[in-house]
């Protein structure tokens, strides 16, 4: 079949399936079971009450959510230790079970609704905590070139853009490189997870527009914090004003 015509087919393809998740599909994004809560909200209530929200008890500097027994601390054991290289870190949901499903049905689905739907927490978020910063550009952390193409997107570049034009902040699109494939992080420690991750991404093009900026650095899940440490140390060396993340997930103190 010539390529052109290929092309075309997998361009309707797409579109066909876009237009039925719009406006077709209203099952739950996470059980696939239920009818999901609205248009906004693509979660059937059971899955949405399951969401856990970090509202509160967590560490001042890298936002990681404390047990109730140490909900009295200022700053967790790592960052009172050592400073992270970044000014703050906030996330918006306990990183658990359900959301776990909710970020693989966002990765591995390509859920145009949820992305939607992560936009919105993300600004939400944004406005009442973060606004008044007044970060000058958004970034992301990027995958590998070979996992953007198996998957047709890059999650953190959709959570970015889409907080971008929420909030009209420019996003830098390739500033920061992933160089090489890590190997996967699930069973690794915080320490082995520094030593993964180190070398892996690089500062691309515009690294001049850095200095003095104040930076937001948008990610699905943070877990021991080791990726977005490297990251903000590259970033670090072209003399940020200030480097902020936000992410969507956020795994509690103690769990790796
Ligand atoms: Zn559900
Ligand atoms: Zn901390």
């Amino acid at each position: 079949m010539p390529k052109r015509h290929l092309l075309r087919v997998n361009k309707t393809q797409r579109l066909s399936k876009l237009f039925s998740e719009l406006f077709l599909n209203t099952s739950c994004s996470i059980c696939d079971l239920e009818h999901f809560i609205s248009h906004d909200i693509p979660l059937c209530q059971s899955c949405f009450q399951k969401l856990t929200w970090i509202t509160g008890n967590f560490c001042l500097r890298c936002g990681v959510p404390f047990h109730e027994e140490n909900k009295k601390q200022t700053f967790c054991p790592h960052c009172s230790d050592e400073l992270p290289p970044f000014d703050l870190c906030r996330s918006i949901l306990y990183y658990h079970d359900t959301t776990d499903s909710l970020i693989k049905a966002f990765k591995y689905g390509k859920n145009w609704r949820l992305s939607k739907y992560f936009s919105r927490l993300l600004f939400d978020y944004y406005q009442n905590h973060l606004i008044k910063f007044g970060h000058d550009v958004i970034i992301y952390i990027p995958s590998h070139y070979i996992k953007n193409f198996k998957r047709g997107f890059n999650q953190s570049y959709l959570l970015a853009k889409g907080l971008s034009n929420k909030t009209g902040i420019p996003c830098s699109i390739e500033l920061i490189k992933k160089i090489k494939e890590s190997k996967s992080q699930t069973t690794l420690h915080k320490e082995e997870r520094k030593l993964n991750i180190a070398g892996v991404f690089c500062i691309d093009r515009n690294r001049e527009t850095i200095k003095g900026k104040k930076l937001l650095i948008i990610d699905d899940i943070v877990t021991t914090g080791a990726t977005v440490e490297e990251v903000s140390s590259l970033l670090r060396e072209f003399s940020p004003a200030l480097i902020h993340v936000l992410s969507l997930a956020r795994t509690p103190l103690g769990r790796k």
